[in-house]
């Protein structure tokens, strides 16, 4: 089935009495009583399918858990409360019985450089950081790290980077090492990594998934061999997502399809009409032909998607030149996030890389200057129209 038909069925319909309901309901009970003890018991057990504790698994977010899976085209998935308790947990599974050591791309979003270098660290588990788009480097690194896990974003953030994926997990393989790769900003309608390589895959459902900024959560889809101690893990420690957000999730990825294709549109065109404009410096978007990784795009990417994201840095600006450009805009919301029907702008050094050090984001190339749009579904024009009144 393609994923635009699997967008509006998969998950949904399941036969609950003698009628079935179009949509899977909010089940919000925390606890299910059976027929029998002996019948709780096997539940409880795991010999018998079956509901008995929320923490362990709900039918609204088992719903949604099956949709993703679909999408992802994995074995199994695991919805949590945000993007980052799905990227600690991916971790956590991805290192289980290997190495405690993580080579992780440069280039990653800001709050997944807190976890690595502030949470891991402490513990013990070493990350090197490595440039991902440079094949050479990830040789010399996987050989001088022996890492336990790989880690990237398939369209990194906020310079919109894409790694030759496959090339990447098939060196991780050879070294025994699990991938973990972040595709919130590709989405399923993009790329799919497991049928590249990696092991499990990260989403922020907060973003493109969910779509419509009043969902905070995170899914994990893996792989056969991960699955199990997936399960486990958010069994003990419970970073699981909630009925209510299950539900909202799975009605906002009805539309993923449609709101994907239109948004990555809208992204293309305002990229050529800002790389035109006078006011800007530089515009970072990965369907440039003069893009760094244009080779890798053309052979991962399906043609005409090439994501909502542009980022572009103002002439000359400083912060507080980049503060009267935000607020000058009336339609393009300035809040941080991305993804959502709604197009918005954010300034990375004072958001999602805040908590990285000056002098790391300077080699990380993100500049005081730098901005970064995600494009929503409104009509072209308007958003060309607010952007040009805001440029001045
Ligand atoms: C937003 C984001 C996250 C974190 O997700 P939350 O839902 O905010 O916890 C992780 N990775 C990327 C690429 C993101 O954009």
């Amino acid at each position: 089935m393609r994923i635009d038909t699997q967008a509006v069925h998969a998950g949904d319909r399941k036969k609950a009495g003698p009628e079935i309901p179009v949509t899977t309901p909010i089940h919000a009970a925390v606890s299910y009583f059976h027929e029998s003890m002996e019948e709780l018991d096997r539940v409880f057990a795991g010999e018998q399918p079956g509901y008995c504790y929320t923490r362990f698994a709900n039918p609204t977010t088992a719903a949604l858990e099956e949709l993703v899976t679909a999408l992802e085209n994995g074995h199994g998935t695991l919805a949590c409360a945000s993007g980052m308790s799905a990227i600690h947990i991916a971790l956590l599974a991805a290192l289980a019985g290997r190495p405690r050591s993580i080579l992780a791309a440069e280039a990653l979003y800001g709050a997944t450089i807190v976890v690595l270098t502030k949470v891991f660290a402490p513990l013990g588990i070493r990350t090197t950081f490595v440039d991902i788009c440079d094949l050479g480097a990830v040789e010399r690194a996987v050989a001088q790290a022996q890492p336990g896990c790989v880690l990237l974003e398939t369209i990194s953030n906020p310079l919109l980077r894409v790694a030759q994926l496959d090339r990447v997990a098939e060196m991780a393989r050879a070294a025994g090492a699990a991938v973990v790769v972040d595709n919130t900003f590709a989405t399923p309608v993009l790329v799919r990594p497991l049928e590249l390589g990696a092991n499990l895959v990260v989403h922020s459902v907060t973003k493109f998934l969910a779509g419509h900024g009043d969902v905070l959560g995170g899914t994990v889809t893996s792989d056969a061999a991960h699955y199990e101690t997936l399960r486990t893990l958010a069994r003990a420690y419970g970073p699981v997502l909630g009925p209510f957000e299950s539900y909202l999730t799975m009605r906002g990825i009805k539309t993923l399809v449609l709101r994907i294709q239109r948004q990555c549109a809208n992204a293309r065109r305002i990229a050529e009409w800002l790389n035109a404009h006078p006011a800007l410096q530089r515009v970072y978007f990965p369907g440039d032909p003069a893009h760094p990784d244009a080779a890798t795009i053309r052979r991962l990417l399906p043609e005409g998607l090439y994501g909502a994201l542009v980022s572009f840095e103002l002439k000359g600006a400083g912060r507080a030149e980049v503060f009267r450009f935000m607020d000058r805009l009336k339609l393009v919301v300035r809040a941080t996030s991305l993804g959502d029907v709604h197009s918005l702008m954010m300034y990375p050094a004072m958001s999602s890389h805040r908590e990285v050090a000056p002098e790391q984001r300077a080699r990380m190339g993100i500049r005081d200057n730098l901005l970064r749009l995600s494009a929503g579904i409104e009509a072209l024009p308007d958003l060309l129209a607010d952007l040009a009144q805001a440029l001045g």
